[in-house]
């Protein structure tokens, strides 16, 4: 997940307490279109009540992420799940589009890391995506160099050659520090290292190692933990000789085929004219990738069974995207760019929900000032009732990345921290936020869990599930239903 990393300060929400179920909305003063059309409010009223009311998302959450676990592009359990999904959806009388997606398929296999020297000691620690296994099959052992940063690796280049790189760089921010998962083991080829470890990219751990997408780098390369990544630093600098052995099965297989699934209401006044929204349905193979991103692709398809069971029919045609492939090569993202290029001037808006589907509390937005105000209309008008009305910096997740680049307007869902809980009762009974304790988005809890073993649907709650439903729906529909399509 995350190309880019919305540069967005979490606005502070105020506390509110407002009820969408009574008539009070605070009006902004100026600028104002959607709040005048009533019909508009009862539509979204309508559709915040649907999905509050049902628990079907977080129920298909738990059943798809506990059956068939993780979900990796290439792997029969994604192909599976998918299966599943295709025959719920139809169950809900919703007519799926397949679109056939070519995935490469990479199998992890056996591995483990044991230091050696100077005590030994079984180490946590996760293959990085797309790695190359340890040479010849067999154990490597070699001498470890810990370096703090490139420049670092840099400057003690002569001494990295024929050992084991470890890259200790303390979590800053996902957008930066990933750099290092992604490129550090090339750097760590192009001097001669024999294999490179990486510190999981995460702010905080319990001995919890977190895999993701390497670069291309012809040496094996994995994630340690936090605390191991510190230790051989601090063994290093007090002079002791670390000594770890590496064994990786890792290997690629030739590419398999995959889909995506593609759900539709059509338009009633424009049906060529759509806004597409989507999360991904694929997750790395050690986690069951309930918030990343089984949550995201659940509560898209959730928005079009509730607005189908309200007969709800917007302007222009809205489309919901499961995705596949988003966590190792992107090939669902460009599949779709490609298969739809020709409908990217009628298409509105692209929004991706793929940073969690925990309290949502707006979009983030890539486009013009023009659109960004008309946004903000709807926003103030319709969702600040629960508190997702917000529009703010300008992230794009990578599978709308393609689409997003040929200039068309683009959002995430943003949400809150996971630590934050669940704040989303029956809003019909009152409904309120708290000051956001945490105002550093990148520094979310979410990145705790993010790629591991504990990216499980514990994490989520149905009551977020069902609020993120909820935004979702009042978004997308409200931009459908617009006179026009957002202005570029
Ligand atoms: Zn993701």
């Amino acid at each position: 997940m995350r190309r880019l990393i919305y540069a967005a300060v979490i606005p502070l929400l105020l506390l509110i307490q407002v009820s969408f179920c009574s008539d009070h909305i605070e009006l902004p003063t100026a600028g104002w279109t959607i709040s005048k059309s009533s019909q508009a409010k009862i539509d979204a009223n309508a559709i915040i009540k649907a999905a509050f009311s049902s628990s079907s998302v977080y129920k298909r959450l738990a059943y798809m992420t506990d059956t068939y676990g993780p979900r990796l592009s290439g792997s029969s359990a994604l192909e599976r799940a998918l299966d599943w999904v295709k025959e719920e959806m139809e169950k809900d009388g919703l007519k799926v589009q397949e679109e056939k997606v070519k995935v490469p398929c990479w199998v992890r296999g056996h591995e483990y890391a044991t230091l050696l020297s100077p005590r030994v000691k079984s180490l946590r620690m996760v293959g990085l995506g797309g790695s190359v296994g340890t040479p010849n099959g067999k154990p490597l052992v070699a001498k470890v160099l810990v370096v703090s940063s490139f420049e670092d690796l840099k400057k003690r280049e002569i001494e990295a050659k024929g050992k084991i790189v470890v890259f200790n760089v303390p979590f800053q921010n996902y957008g930066t520090t990933v750099n290092y998962r992604y490129s550090g083991p090339e750097a760590a080829e192009k001097e001669g290292a024999v294999a490179a470890l990486v510190r999981s990219i995460s702010p905080f751990g319990l001995q919890t190692v977190h895999t993701g997408e390497m670069g291309t780098a012809g040496i094996p390369s994995a994630a340690v933990s936090l605390e191991d990544a510190e230790m051989f630093a601090r063994m290093q600098a007090r002079g002791q000789e670390v000594v770890i052995e590496l064994y990786m099965e890792a290997h690629t297989l030739p590419d398999q085929l995959s889909r995506n699934l593609i759900l539709e209401i059509e338009g009633s006044e424009k049906p060529n004219e759509i806004v597409v929204f989507g999360g991904h349905m694929d997750s790395w193979d050690i986690a069951d990738g309930a918030m990343d991103d089984g949550g995201g692709a659940m509560v898209s398809w959730e928005v079009i069974r509730v607005l189908h069971n309200l007969k709800l029919t917007p302007k222009r045609t809205l489309r919901a995207v499961l995705f596949v492939n988003e966590e190792n090569g992107a090939k669902g993202a460009q599949q779709y760019f490609q298969d739809h290029e020709h409908e990217l001037n009628l298409t509105s808006i692209a929004i991706e929900t793929d940073e969690g589907t925990f309290t949502p509390y707006g979009i983030s937005f890539q486009g013009s000032k023009a659109a960004r105000a008309i946004l903000n209309d709807i926003g103030m008008g319709l969702l600040s009732t629960i508190g997702a009305g917000n529009v703010t910096g300008s992230g794009v997740g990578t599978d709308i990345a393609y689409v997003c680049d040929q200039g068309v307007p683009c959002g995430n869902l943003l949400v809150l921290d996971p630590r934050i809980g669940n704040l989303s009762n029956n809003p019909c009974n009152g409904f309120s936020h708290p000051p956001y304790p945490e105002a550093d988005p990148l520094k979310s809890a979410y990145f705790w869990y993010h790629h591991t073993e504990a990216d499980t649907v514990d994490k989520l709650s149905p009551q977020q599930l069902q609020h993120c439903a909820a935004a979702l729906g009042v978004w997308t529909y409200s931009i459908a239903n617009l006179n026009s399509l957002l202005p570029r």
